[in-house]
């Protein structure tokens, strides 16, 4: 587990546009916290940055207790799940879920442990033969975030996961993402999750605390209940 911090974080991007203004936030281990605001806020933009996808321009990334600022994405010890799933389209849901691991050398047998593991919480046991493009939106999803889940990461990245589900769908993948953090956390090996959202549902319901964006800046970073319910 990690705890995600950033001191003063500042984005301009190549053509000048100031897009993150002195952020700092400070992310404990294992907490849930959820970035949300309107499109443009600079949300991806910061998720972007922790993973390593996009250079900080100044201030300091510490991810545990590493500067992260020049570290490559695939030392920091996050895994990302993406809206568009970023499943490979040619490799079956088993494969998508073994490939990772197979780059980093693990042994064929702990390989197929985590796969079946993470497949049988995400219920995708009966999937794992077919190809993204033989599956629903939904279970390319639970792909995506079992093939996060397999590489046991230190801090999951999620970049609007839902945004592409029906409304039911998206309920039951909340429930399932929140229910991951409680089952690492009882474990005993917790995960950070960093969420990032436009959907006020989704922040109110999810995460441990809430951290509102607007124009590249912080404007609150308090407990849903202190955020939404404040007389
Ligand atoms: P959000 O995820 O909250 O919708 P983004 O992080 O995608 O916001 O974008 C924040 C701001 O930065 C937006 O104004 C966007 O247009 C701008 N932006 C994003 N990527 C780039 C880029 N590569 N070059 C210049 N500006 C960018
Ligand atoms: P690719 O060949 O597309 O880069 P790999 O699964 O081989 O895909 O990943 C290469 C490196 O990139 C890995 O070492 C891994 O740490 C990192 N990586 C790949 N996918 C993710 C992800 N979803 N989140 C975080 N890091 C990733």
């Amino acid at each position: 587990m990690a705890r995600v911090k950033l001191q003063d974080i500042n984005k301009v991007y190549e053509n000048g546009f100031h897009a993150v203004h002195d952020v700092s936030l400070d992310i404990e281990d294992g907490e849930f916290m959820v970035l949300v605001g309107p499109s443009g806020c600079a949300k991806s933009t910061l998720l972007r940055m922790i993973a390593g996808l996009e250079s900080v321009t100044s201030g300091d990334l510490i991810i545990g207790d590493t500067r992260c600022n020049d570290v490559q994405p695939k030392d920091r010890g996050i895994a990302m799940v993406f809206q568009n799933y970023a499943l490979y389209p040619h490799m079956t849901a088993r494969q998508n879920l073994a490939f990772g691991l197979e780059t980093a050398r693990k042994p064929k047998a702990e390989i197929e442990k985590r796969v079946n593991e993470a497949a049988e919480l995400l219920e995708i046991t009966e999937l794992l033969d077919r190809k993204p493009g033989q599956m629903s939106g939904g279970q390319c999803q639970r792909v995506a975030l079992g093939r996060a889940m397999v590489r046991k990461p230190e801090v999951f990245l999620f970049d609007e996961p839902l945004s592409n589900l029906d409304a039911k769908l998206r309920v039951s993948m909340r429930m399932r993402i929140s229910r991951l953090h409680q089952q690492l956390k009882d474990s005993g090996r917790p995960a950070t999750m960093i969420y990032v959202t436009h959907d006020q549902v989704e922040a109110m319901t999810m995460g441990d605390r809430v951290c509102i964006l607007k124009k590249g800046a912080i404007m609150q970073v308090d407990t849903p209940m202190n955020v939404y319910h404040r007389p």
